[in-house]
């Protein structure tokens, strides 16, 4: 069986953490956002890529869920000494790795190819595949202004109320090379419980990409972000309250109508389970809480599960 996963950062990397528990990570093609790539000190940083990366290679900062475990941060130290902006946290080894990648995309080889041989450096046998090679970047709409997404969710640590988002260079922006052929070949899509707003409409946003997953026959599942109406980390539930008018599994299976076939939500709300199958969708409850390897395992079966019902 292939599956392909769309995935933003923390809340993806635990899912794919249990996915390569269960099938084996060859099958496994990740397709990953990009729109909160920034540049900063000169060096080009890709969150969400490097979460899903450093989650499967092992070496992941466990309780943040991002960032390298037992690292310093001494050049940073130095940064902030200076004068320089230190508000982004970038530990040291981290920073050797955006050294690397970086110096690789000022020669001129594109992303997706830098991040296939970080994969193989790493031991990660998934296909990290980045949505595009070219440039996206959330931007947020909110009462202090326009913000980049770093700004609105680091610097200002994700407070202000966001009015609107949109993905500048999206709709130019082609997929990197393997995407589609990845989305139309794969058995199951999985949406991995990720922000759908600020992690997983960015991928979608890239030219063809939902276009391709909507032309599918097969099972495309969505996993929920948010569980008993909150969301486990981050502003997906204050962002679905203001653009979705719920913060609810039913307002996120609504959200990604057209394109998910089946969707998982979590026990806490399973008198929701109806509302989701009156929009069409196969549904299914199941504990999607993910703290560890049990647990990441248990939700990844859930949804391939569903997904063969
Ligand atoms: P970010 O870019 O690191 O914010 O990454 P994502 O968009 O992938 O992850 C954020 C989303 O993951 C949030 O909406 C969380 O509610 C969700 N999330 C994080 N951990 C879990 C978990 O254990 N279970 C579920 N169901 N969702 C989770």
């Amino acid at each position: 069986m292939r599956v392909t996963v769309l995935a933003g950062g923390v809340g993806a990397a635990r899912f794919l953490d249990g996915l390569v528990r269960v099938l084996p990570p060859e099958r496994v093609t990740v397709v990953g956002n990009v729109a909160d790539d920034l540049d900063l000190l000169g060096l080009h940083v890709s969150p969400d890529l490097d979460t899903v990366l450093y989650t499967l290679a092992g070496v992941v900062e466990p309780e943040r869920g991002w960032g390298r475990a037992g690292d310093t941060a001494h050049a940073l130290g130095v940064v902030s000494q200076l004068g320089g902006p230190a508000w982004f946290y970038l530990s040291d080894r981290d920073l050797g790795l955006h050294l690397a990648r970086s110096e690789r995309l000022r020669a001129g080889e594109p992303l997706s190819a830098i991040t296939l041989s970080l994969c193989t450096a790493f031991g990660v046998q998934v296909r990290l595949l980045p949505a595009t090679d070219d440039r996206v970047r959330t931007v947020v709409s909110t009462p202090a202004g326009e913000l980049d997404f770093q700004t609105y969710f680091v610097r200002r640590r994700h407070r202000d109320e966001v009015l609107a988002v949109r993905y500048e260079g999206a709709t130019t922006a082609q997929p990197a090379p393997g995407v589609l052929d990845a989305l139309a070949a794969a058995d199951v899509v999985i949406v991995a419980p990720s922000n759908p707003f600020l992690s997983v409409d960015p991928i979608l946003a890239v030219s063809g990409v939902r276009d391709a997953i909507a032309a599918r026959s097969g099972p495309t599942v969505a996993v929920s972000p948010i569980v008993g109406g909150r969301a486990v980390k981050g502003p997906a539930d204050r962002l679905l309250r203001t653009l979705a008018g719920e913060s609810s599994p039913r307002a996120v299976a609504a959200h990604y109508d057209g394109l998910i076939t089946h969707m998982l939500i979590d026990e806490a709300d399973r008198e929701l389970l109806p509302a989701i199958r009156a929009l069409g969708l196969r549904a299914a409850a199941a504990p999607t809480l993910m703290p560890d390897a049990a647990a990441r395992t248990r939700v990844a079966q859930a949804a391939l599960e569903l997904a063969g019902s």
